[in-house]
This record gives C-alpha cells, structure tokens and sequence, in this order.
C-alpha cells in the first residue's frame, strides 16, 4: 500500500486572509501615471467620478500596504472562500516528474471562476456609495455571470451587454446571468447611440468586447444613479484578487513548502497578478525566489509581441489612456476558445511589472493547451477553463524539463476556473477541428504603430 497522499491543503473561514494586499505600495519605480486623452495629462478623481464610486477610485491609487476587506464583502466571500489548494499527485504521476505541482483552484466560486473575487467588493463600494444599478460588458459571460451574482447580493440592477456573437452561440452563460437577476442585451443594441452608430454601418454586426464596453460606458455615464463595473485590468481589479495569493501563501507555509516556479494565464491580468503579487512582496523581502511567468495565446501575444505604450483600454477610445503592452484598441483576435484571453492589452500593472524585468512570459497556441486541459482533466479529475489550461500548458513543459533534468521543483499553478460551460471548445478539440493561430511579428509591429499614431506619449 501506499503512504496516502494529501490532495487538498484547505484553510478554515477562520483563517481567511482579511485584508487585499496593495502591491503599489512595494513596487520598487512607480508605474507610469494614467492620462486624460483630451489633455494628455494624469486624470483625477474627478474625471474618473461618473463612472466608479470614490472608494474604488481611491484603491486605484491608494499606496498602503494592505486594504481592509470590508466585513459585507468576507460574508459574501465566504459562501466559496478559502479556496482549495491542490496537489496534483496524479498528474505528476502521469507525467513521470520529479517535480511537485500545485494549483490554486478558484472554480468553486459562484460563477466558477476568480471573478467574484473583484465583483462582490465591486458591487458594494457601489451600493455604499447609494448607486442602484451596473452596467459591464462581456464576452463570452464569465465577467456578468461575476457581476450579477454580485449585484444580487448588494440589491442593485446589474445589466450587461454581451458580444452578439456569444449571445447567440453561447446561451448557457446568458442563462446564469439571468437565473441571477441581471438583463442582458445582445451588443450591439438599439439601446445606445453607439450601439445605433454601429447598426447603421453593419446590421448584422456580430459585435465585439470594445463595442460592449462602449455601450456599457455610455449608459453608466449619462445616469448619476448607474455606474460601470470592468472585470480586469485595473489597479483595484488586481487588487481585490490578491486575496487568492495570500491565501496560497498561508497554505503553503501549512505543509512547509516553498514555490520556484509561479504560472499563471493572462488576459488582462487579474487572475496571474492576484496570485502572484504577495509572492513578490515574498521576494522583494528575501524570503522567497520564485520565477514568475505569464501565459498568454499565440493568437493574442500582448506581453511577448505588443508594444509597451499609452494605449485606450476599448475600442472606440472613451477611457482613459493606459501605458501597457497592446496590441492596438482595433486588434481583433483570431476567434480562439479562451474568450477571457481575447483582449488587446494589459493591466498596467503586469506591464509595469514586466518592462521591471519582476516577470517572464511565453505565448502558447490553443492545441497545446487543449491536450494540456484534456491530459489535467483525466488525472486530477477537474475540466479546466480553455483560459487556464495556457497556464496548464507551461506547467507542463516544465514538469518535463525536472523529468529530465531530475529537478525537484515546486510549482504552483493558478488553475483559475472550470470549463463546464466551455465543453463545445473542447468537443472541437477532441474532434480534431482546432486551429491554431500566430502572428508575423513584422506584420503585428506595422498595426500596433499605426493603431498608435497620434496618441499622447507624456512618459
Ligand atoms: C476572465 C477570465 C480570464 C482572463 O482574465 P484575467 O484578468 O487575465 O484573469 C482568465 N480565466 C478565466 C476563467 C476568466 O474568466
């Protein structure tokens, strides 16, 4: 017989971490400012007002250390956190590695992924703030789902628009959102004027996430009742995620072992920074050294081919200017199955970290990831998220550089949702119709420049 393994490392409600760790307040330069587009200058609170409620303007600049969780958000956290931490015994087995895989398992949310995480503080800012209702974009509907089930919590409306695409060929998402109480409008709609603007053009656009986020923008701005709800990329987006790292970082400490290697995916980053930042704070502090590297699709390389510059957050350029590695506001990716890492940019903050040289990144394309997804599926018994199974793919390759190297590493894994929602990307791969998608960097480089052109540049 063999010694019985343990699988899970859990934490108690007791031993929840209670405060978001604010890694501003740690990063050895400051991040470049983010720019008003009409004057090219820093934005203020105020200019940001309509939009967020002042808490959550606040947490985007705040440089504290750490951020209290309020006790109306560790109820609500509770219904799923702490989350599990796995070993991953039978996937180590299965690849004949030496070395000792983990993963952080956020699937057991409401939405069935970390989204919640940064949806549930972000509908009670607001409804502190005496706002009634959201309004958010999504893609495929992990983000609504997220979002309705937050506002639920909070009495507020929560209204989504939602990629005409996915709409239709995605309805089980739209489903949850209004099991949950939230309404959802194929985007584009009537219901806008920029909605209308792109109706008459195209009627029969099948839409996309920039013209959601402008539907979105639009509505919130007009009504001092409603404000806008984004599900990654900002400072406080990444901010309220960290509460999956300390959480790892207490599990870990638990059965005393250290990290080497930290993978996580990246679509706009909040997932890979919300694991990852308190293990920096971890390193800049020299109790640990963990590599950290991030995972994005071939087909949407912003870290490892985009330009690292001040660029619009959508597509038909209402927000802010960011610097972060893009791809240009009008890329449109290739249609690959991890709608989640289907963005043009990057979080700031990852950018800032990266161009820092605190992280690594590696682009994968979708066929690797698939049989990674299928190959974690059958050993440790969980259907990853197409979105993870990037992250799953890296894990692997390096679990077989130990094997011949005959290394012990430690890897930890952010395994960031499931993928039951997601089954027909995985029948196209078992069926053998997955294609994969790259860019000539040449040709890439020649469209981010002139997606570019005449933007302010002030750093
Ligand atoms: C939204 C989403 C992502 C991408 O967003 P990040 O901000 O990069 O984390 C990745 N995985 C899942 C499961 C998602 O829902």
């Amino acid at each position: 017989m063999a010694d019985s393994l343990q699988h899970k490392i859990l934490l108690s409600e007791d031993e929840m971490p209670t405060r978001w760790y604010n890694v501003l307040h740690d990063v050895p330069t400051p991040p470049p400012p983010v720019l008003h587009p009409g004057t090219g200058q820093p934005v203020g609170p105020d200019d940001l007002s309509s939009l967020f409620p002042m808490d959550l303007i606040l947490q985007e600049v705040a440089t504290e250390q750490y951020v209290d969780i309020p006790a109306e958000v560790l109820d609500v956290y509770k219904l799923w956190r702490p989350s599990p931490l796995y070993r991953a015994h039978r996937l180590e087995k299965a690849l004949g590695t030496p070395a000792r895989i983990y993963y952080k398992y956020e699937g057991v949310s409401p939405a069935g992924s970390h989204k919640p995480n940064t949806a549930v503080p972000q509908a009670f800012y607001n409804a502190k703030a005496g706002i009634k209702k959201l309004t958010t974009e999504t893609g495929a509907g992990q983000w609504g789902t997220a979002l309705a089930f937050a506002c639920a919590q909070y009495d507020l409306e929560c209204e989504v628009w939602q990629v005409r695409a996915s709409y239709d060929q995605k309805p089980y998402r739209r489903i949850m959102i209004e099991t949950f109480g939230g309404t959802v409008h194929p985007s584009p709609s009537d219901l806008t004027e920029a909605g209308r603007t792109i109706l008459a053009q195209d009627p029969g656009s099948s839409g996309s996430l920039g013209i959601a986020i402008s539907e979105a923008v639009e509505v919130a701005a007009q009504d001092p009742a409603t404000n806008y709800a984004l599900g990654s990329v900002l400072n406080h987006v990444l901010l309220h995620q960290t509460i999956i790292g300390e959480e790892a970082l207490l599990q870990l400490a638990k059965i005393g072992e250290r990290v080497d290697l930290l993978v996580g995916c990246t679509g706009g980053g909040s997932n890979f920074g919300g694991l990852m930042f308190p293990f920096l704070r971890e390193k800049w502090a020299g109790r640990m050294y963990p590599v950290v590297r991030a995972v994005e699709p071939a087909a949407c390389p912003s870290l490892t081919q985009g330009t690292y510059a001040y660029d619009f957050g959508d597509t038909i350029g209402l927000t802010p200017l960011m610097k972060m590695h893009t791809l240009g506001h009008d890329f449109v990716p290739d249609p690959i199955h991890a709608g989640g890492l289907r963005y043009h940019g990057m979080s700031p903050l990852i950018s800032h970290l990266y161009e820092e040289g605190h992280l690594e990144a590696v682009a994968k394309p979708q066929s690797e990831c698939f049989a990674a997804g299928v190959l974690f599926a059958r050993t440790e018994g969980i259907v990853p998220a197409p979105e993870p199974t990037h992250a799953l793919a890296a894990t692997i390759e390096e679990a077989l550089h130990c094997k011949e190297s005959g290394e012990e590493k430690v890897i930890l894994t952010a395994l960031c949702g499931h993928g039951h929602l997601d089954l027909p990307a995985y029948d196209a791969y078992l069926s053998g119709s997955i294609v994969d998608h790259g860019w000539e960097d040449a040709d890439l480089q020649a469209a981010v420049r002139a997606a570019l052109e005449n933007l302010p540049t002030l750093v």
